[in-house]
């Protein structure tokens, strides 16, 4: 009754993308390829209990007391020495560092700072959904630049902005995107901050599976190419330590961090004591670096597997993408398939598998002839026994 009250851009009609993404299944032979989850047995659980039981002591009563926007000063500095050595970004300091909890909020600050209903903004198709999320709040006007085997497609875009000089922002996973597992170019990466730089707008560049490369050779940062300070660089822990402590990082120029600090300010006041110092003292005794080896370990099986099992089940017309690192493997499938209708109702009751129909990733969920995989929230064996489930729903004719 209340609804007549709503702000006008609350649209009640058009379902969340990030609700019901992952339908609920209760099978005990279920095989989830859906979500985008670290591996449990990864985490390093014995040295964050470590971590978090020093953060009490260290401040005592203070812990649990209201601490400052910025969060702890010695991992921002760990972030800034990051930034330089492994992202190629000059000149970072502490200070060009933002907290954010999780590279979600990062994301709809951005969002927040940039775009008013109508605005004109680039995304990258297929586009992640919780980025799309966050965007679709404040009603911006998509463009939609298809994907490429090395990342966008920068001759649509520059076509584009050609016929719409005024979009203002471009959202990009360059790293082992999400979903489709590409990696932007060198030349693309350069070439997109020209563009950034010819027809005013701002890169927001969201990272957080570049560290987990399991095959070739790490690229600079699009970021490391900004001249001019439109690039805003985005990261976080979830991929590569824990989700839970909902901890991310971006770089920007001091005019944007700014602005995005008031904003976080009136979002939620500060970066929590409590997750944030205990990956400050994670980090300060432990070899960041070194746990992340160990996850490419893991991950480059894993990977490799799927891979192989793919390639193995599925048919011979069927698009299976090559990421060299990240989480996701991105599939094509026939112009006729519908891969929503047969996630509910094929291959949930009869397959008991999850994965995420291409629908999530269009701005109009309008393309529903693809789908993404996830291979590190599984066991080896529970990916070879899911891609054999995933070619048994391709090859039996029941697509839709
Ligand atoms: N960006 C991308 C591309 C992601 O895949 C995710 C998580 N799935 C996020 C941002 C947000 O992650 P978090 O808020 O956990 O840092």
């Amino acid at each position: 009754m209340l609804e007549n009250l709503f702000a006008k851009r609350i649209n009640k009609n058009i379902p969340s993308r990030l609700q019901g993404l992952f339908p609920e299944t209760n099978f005990p032979d279920n095989i989830s390829f859906g979500g985008g989850c670290p591996d449990e047995k990864s985490f390093p659980a014995r040295e964050l209990v470590n971590a978090y039981q020093e953060a009490i002591i260290n401040e005592k009563e203070h812990s649990f007391q209201y601490h400052d926007v910025k969060g702890p000063e010695r991992l921002r500095e760990f972030l800034a020495d990051r930034a330089q050595k492994k992202m190629g970004i000059a000149n970072v300091t502490s200070e060009d560092v933002m907290l954010t909890a999780g590279g979600q909020q990062g994301i709809e600050l951005v969002a927040k700072l940039f775009l008013e209903a109508g605005d004109k903004m680039a995304v990258e198709v297929p586009c992640y959904v919780g980025a799309l999320a966050a965007f679709d709040v404040y009603e911006p006007d998509y463009y939609e630049i298809p994907m490429e085997d090395d990342g966008v497609n920068l001759d649509c875009l520059e076509a584009t902005l050609k016929a719409h000089p005024d979009i203002k922002l471009f959202y990009t996973v360059p790293d082992f995107h999400n979903p489709t597992g590409i990696t932007m170019s060198l030349e693309k990466r350069q070439r997109l901050v020209e563009l950034a730089n010819k027809y005013n707008f701002v890169i927001l560049e969201d990272t957080p599976y570049r560290d987990l490369r399991y095959h070739g050779e790490s690229l600079p940062s699009i970021k490391s190419f900004d001249t001019e300070g439109r690039v805003i660089f985005l990261s976080s822990f979830s991929k590569i330590l824990s989700p839970a402590y909902r901890l991310g990082w971006l770089v920007a120029s001091p005019e944007i961090k700014a602005e995005l600090t008031k904003l976080k300010l009136a979002e939620d006041l500060e970066v929590p004591y409590i997750p944030s110092a205990t990956v400050d003292n994670y980090i300060a005794h432990h070899d960041l670096d070194a746990h992340i080896e160990g996850l490419k370990k893991i991950y480059r099986q894993k990977l490799d597997k799927m891979d192989q099992a793919l390639h193995a089940y599925l048919p011979a017309d069927a698009k299976i993408s090559h990421p060299e690192g990240g989480f996701f493997f991105w599939i094509e499938l026939g112009d006729d398939a519908n891969t929503s209708q047969l996630l509910l109702e094929e291959a949930i009751p009869n397959e008991h598998l999850i994965y995420v129909p291409s629908a999530s990733f269009y701005p109009d969920r309008d393309h529903v002839n693809g789908l993404r995989v996830n291979f590190t929230g599984s066991s080896l064996a529970e990916i070879d026994e899911g891609c054999r489930r995933l070619g048994r729903l391709l090859n039996v004719d029941s697509l839709m």
